[in-house]
């Protein structure tokens, strides 16, 4: 089952350390600093992000998790996400 990290807007300080760290240039930072995985075909999963971060901002889900919160964020809008 691929892996995909999420990044906690609480946790993170925005020091870019994932982005800058990632061995598959897939995160990439928003104009407030805070990562997200740009391009989630090219993540391998490697956890380097995660072990990286200094903050444990950063946590792998599983995809078939992204898939259906992006199908309900779909069907139900954005603001009823916890
Ligand atoms: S798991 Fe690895 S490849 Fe995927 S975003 Fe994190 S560092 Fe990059
Ligand atoms: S390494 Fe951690 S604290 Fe730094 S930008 Fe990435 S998620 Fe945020």
């Amino acid at each position: 089952m691929k892996q995909l990290p999420a990044f906690s807007a609480v946790r993170c300080k925005r020091c870019g350390i994932c982005e800058h760290f990632c061995p598959a240039q897939a995160i990439e930072l928003r104009e407030d600093s805070l990562p997200y995985l740009a391009k989630p075909k090219a993540c391998t999963s490697c956890g380097l992000c995660r072990d990286m971060c200094p903050d444990w901002a950063v946590h792998l889900r599983d995809m078939s998790e992204v898939e259906s919160e992006v199908e309900r964020i779909e069907t139900e809008g954005l603001e009823k996400t916890a």
